[in-house]
């Protein structure tokens, strides 16, 4: 199933199909939320990256050693984190989706930089900062 998306303006364009099996990752992680305004980044991917429809007002800021950080320069949405190197295959910002897009969360990552004032009712497994830069 192919899935448009697109910042607020619709100046950024992209489609693609979600990986299989997957679904929505939420992350905690102070960046991700300053970055986003508040609440966690919730991501999905999809299989083989994206492709772009419209990309002319895309801005990338490099975040940190590890990544990059696409947005709108034109209205302003946060978009897209990816791995330096990482082309296409982006973690792409849920709510750029349309809200019939049929995933669901399947993990929370960087849980121990979750502040207090919030939590989430799922029972989805929680992984702290160590755990996803040790592993996959
Ligand atoms: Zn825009
Ligand atoms: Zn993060």
């Amino acid at each position: 199933m192919i899935i448009n998306g697109q910042c607020l303006c619709g100046a950024v364009r992209f489609h693609g199909t979600p990986v299989p099996q997957r679904g929505v990752g939420v992350c905690h992680c102070g960046q991700c939320r300053r970055w986003g305004g508040g609440g966690p980044f919730m991501a999905v991917r999809m299989e083989g990256g994206v492709t772009f429809d419209a990309d002319e007002t895309l801005v990338w800021y490099r975040s940190s050693d590890a990544g990059e950080r696409g947005f709108c320069g034109k209205c302003g949405s946060s978009l897209f984190w990816r791995a330096l190197g990482a082309g296409n295959d982006v973690a792409i910002n849920v709510s750029t989706l349309p809200e019939d897009h049929g995933q669901q969360i399947f993990e929370h990552i960087w849980v121990d930089d979750q502040p207090g004032w919030y939590d989430f009712a799922d029972a989805r497994p929680r992984k702290t900062a160590a755990e996803c830069l040790g592993g996959d």
